[in-house]
């Protein structure tokens, strides 16, 4: 019986690379969408041609109920979720000064309330097994905080503690959680940047250039491992050294 990987936000970007990278792993995939898109019925195609299968399940993560409904659509289909990687997120960047009430809560809501969401609905089936791997997809801004992101930086650093505290709950239970903290990944959230915005940004990384969604993926796929299965509480940044 193959393991079973639950991602949420997984239609595109870094959620799409880790969906396939666990697929070639041998990874059961239970896909998590929002908006649907002509791409997601390829996605699982490509997916299945791993020889694992997969489940898309639509859902918003900022609803607990909805969370709720597609974690018994998987525990139903496969009786068990592993692995659980929370990548949903969303930026509505500004200046405090011009920041509307909605935009500070609308980042929270999806990207730090909803890992609470669907991890409080995972969790007791990854208790009951006595097993299970958790990776919240952070961000470097958590931890070094950036202008015009107040609540992106603040949901990013909330997952940071929500990462370390869930750890010291469930690690006597075999479930290890960590975080991943990536700089600036090539994705459509940071496609909206200026080409020249771009190029001044990797000028001031270490590596000279941004990160790729697989890159991160990478690290998922070690976090998910038996190699890091002495590991929790972490948050490993994925910055090609912009951040040290
Ligand atoms: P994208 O914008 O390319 O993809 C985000 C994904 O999250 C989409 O599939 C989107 O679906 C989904 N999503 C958004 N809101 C919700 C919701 N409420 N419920 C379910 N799914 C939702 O972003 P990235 O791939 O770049 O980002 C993935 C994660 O990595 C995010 O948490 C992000 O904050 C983090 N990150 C990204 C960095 C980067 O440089 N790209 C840097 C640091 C962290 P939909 O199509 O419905 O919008």
């Amino acid at each position: 019986m193959n393991q079973v990987a639950l991602i949420t936000g997984g239609t595109r970007g870094i959620g799409r690379e880790i969906a396939l990278t666990l697929a070639k792993q041998g990874y059961d995939i239970a896909l998590n969408y929002r908006t649907e898109n002509e791409e997601l019925e390829e996605l699982k195609s490509m997916i299945e041609k791993e020889q694992v299968e997969c489940l898309l399940v639509k859902g918003d993560v900022s609803h607990f109920e909805e969370c709720e409904q597609f974690v018994k659509q998987i525990i139903e289909k496969f009786g068990k979720i592993d692995v659980l990687v929370n990548n949903a997120g969303i930026t509505k960047d500004t200046l405090l000064a011009r920041m509307k009430k909605e935009d500070f809560e609308q980042v929270l809501e999806v990207n730090l309330v909803g890992t609470f969401n669907v991890t409080k609905n995972v969790i007791s089936y990854m208790m009951k097994a006595r097993k299970g791997r958790i990776v919240n997809i952070s961000s470097v801004v958590g931890i070094s905080g950036n202008a015009g992101q107040t609540n992106y930086a603040a949901s990013k650093a909330g997952i940071i503690g929500f990462t370390k505290s869930l750890a010291k709950e469930v690690a006597s239970r075999n479930i290890l959680v960590n975080s991943i903290a990536p700089g600036f990944i090539k994705t459509n959230m940071t496609e909206v940047l200026k080409e020249e915005i771009k190029q001044e940004i990797a000028k001031n990384i270490p590596m000279q250039r941004l990160g790729e969604p697989k890159d991160v993926a990478g690290v998922v796929k070690f976090l998910v491992s038996e190699d890091s299965s002495y590991i929790t509480g972490q948050v490993i940044q994925v910055d090609g050294g912009m951040l040290m």
